[in-house]
């Protein structure tokens, strides 16, 4: 008979989780080991989808934020940039089309 001292396993680490999944599934049983694992890959499921929406919603903000930056701009800078500056080639005169 072979002595192992409690709590020392004989495996190798790469070896310890089929261990511990055999042991978790003989402590709550099949079934509820199963529920458990679903509800646990559901939590990581939803966990990604909100982090993803999160990135989408930050993504958002910032192009939003950014097209509120651009529209300041232009109110900024007046009319002088819708207002073009033109000269005729022949006689020189000078006027502002819109
Ligand atoms: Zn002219």
């Amino acid at each position: 008979m072979k002595a192992t001292p409690s709590g020392v396993s004989y495996r190798s680490n790469h070896e310890s989780h089929p261990m511990e999944l055999a042991e978790g599934i003989k402590k709550v049983g099949f079934r509820r080991w199963y529920e458990r694992q679903l509800i646990e890959s559901h939590a990581y499921l939803i966990t990604g989808l909100l982090s993803s929406i999160l990135v989408l919603g930050s993504i958002e903000s910032l192009s939003s934020r950014a097209r509120a930056r651009h529209a300041e701009e232009d109110e900024g800078a007046g009319s002088a940039p819708s207002a073009l500056g033109v000269r005729c080639r022949r006689c020189g005169h000078e006027w502002t089309i819109e």
